[in-house]
């Protein structure tokens, strides 16, 4: 028989990942089900950047690159890094992989062992703690109230700080709820951070660009440059032009660090694939008007989906200022009972319920805050108004 190394028995599959699936096989066995757990935009990838992976495989470009990227990649990573943050990073503080997910996962794999803690603020992408668990890390979960808007304060953050911190991860817009942190208040999280020298920040921007306030959406290192030395940037193309499936994730930071990085990326996977590359390097310094036109559409689609839902009693949600997802809180429903004569102890008693009546979406617990539950908003505009249409009647049958 076969027994996993100790490393796959800490951890779970991605109760994400596993949602989406169930939601599948549902569908495919017939039933009537709006998909509301999707975590990848509905748009396909723009015409322009699959042209440039083509024209890339009928190039020839189809041989191992660097292990830290193609120079075209590592350039438009670096001038995209440059206009957000103002830092210019050189070759060598630079790692790309199949995916942000990948990037993230071996920037933990190169600093974390021996038990090492990270700071994870709840609510937070289910990926996180298992990534940590998986490379002999201990999650430390600070949970952030909605009250707080779903963001950790610099006193929660000053409290988890042990002498074995390691990191502190920031994801901002944030998986599941969208919120992100202001200039001041990221200078408060940094000051903490100041007092604490042997603690590094993991800055997870991949929904950056799907930002519906004005300007744009910071980042620590822009407004706290003197912690550079210790912080890891991570992005990708994934969310930003639709390109999930291309797999290319980037991260920059410290030279030691990278350099950690790239020496596991060299014995990992050598490279991540060169047409994806070019693809992503295209997306990234070609046209942008892609980003601005579909980010209309996730703003009117959140707009449409928080009003449904604050409309529902016993829901209730708080507006995300980017990203394209809801965690619509639940608190009202807890305690009510089902046409079927259950009793909702708890927010995955909510979804089940909510997936017998034609929605599927992802529990609260599972992102480490309940009572509350996901449902992402890309997917189509009609499925976002029918999903709420079916919410609201599923609550208004609840006793
Ligand atoms: N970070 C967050 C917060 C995410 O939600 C995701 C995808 O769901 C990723 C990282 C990974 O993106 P990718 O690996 O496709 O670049």
């Amino acid at each position: 028989v076969f027994t996993p190394a100790a490393r796959v028995a800490r951890i779970k599959p991605s109760p994400s990942v596993a949602a989406a699936a169930r939601a599948k096989e549902l569908r495919a066995a017939g039933a009537d089900l709006v998909d509301m757990t999707v975590g990848e935009p509905d748009f396909d990838t723009p015409d322009s950047v699959k042209q440039s992976g083509i024209d890339a495989i009928l190039a020839g470009d189809t041989k191992y690159t660097a292990v830290n990227g193609t120079p075209a990649l590592r350039e438009a990573i670096r001038r995209r890094i440059a206009d957000r943050t103002g830092i210019e990073y050189g070759d060598d503080q630079i790692s790309v992989g199949g995916g942000a997910k990948q990037i993230i996962f071996v920037a933990l794999m190169a600093s974390v062992d021996n038990d090492a803690e990270v700071i994870i603020p709840a609510p937070y992408w289910v990926s996180y703690p298992d990534m940590v668990l998986a490379n002999e890390g201990k999650p430390v979960i600070v949970e952030c109230p909605e009250a707080d808007g779903f963001k950790l304060t610099p006193d929660a953050l000053e409290r988890a700080i042990t002498d074995k911190t390691r990191w502190l991860i920031l994801n901002a817009p944030s998986n599941p709820t969208g919120a992100a942190y202001s200039d001041a208040e990221l200078a408060a999280l940094a000051a903490v951070l100041e007092r604490h020298p042997h603690v590094w920040v993991l800055t997870d921007e991949i929904y950056d660009e799907i930002w519906f306030e004005a300007g744009r959406v910071s980042s620590i290192v822009k407004v706290a440059p003197q912690l550079a030395d210790r912080t890891y940037v991570v992005n990708g193309v994934s969310k930003t032009y639709a390109m999930t499936g291309w797999r290319i994730g980037y991260g920059v930071g410290p030279r030691e660090l990278t350099a950690a990085i790239n020496k596991l990326q060299s014995q990992m996977s050598s490279c991540p694939a060169s047409m994806s590359q070019a693809a992503a390097a295209a997306a990234m310094t070609g046209d942008q008007s892609f980003i601005a036109e579909t980010v209309a559409v996730y703003k009117q689609r959140r707009d449409i989906a928080v009003e449904a839902i604050n409309a529902i009693p016993g829901l209730s949600c708080t507006t995300p200022s980017g990203a394209f997802y809801l965690y619509p809180n639940c608190a009202g429903v807890i305690g009510r009972t089902t046409p079927k004569g259950e009793v909702i102890e708890n927010d995955l008693d909510f979804v089940l319920y909510l997936l017998d009546s034609g929605v599927a979406a992802i529990h609260g617990a599972a992102y480490g805050l309940s009572p509350h539950f996901r449902i992402s908003t890309a997917t189509s505009t009609d499925l976002v108004e029918e999903a709420c249409r079916r919410i609201a009647a599923a609550v208004a049958a609840l006793r």
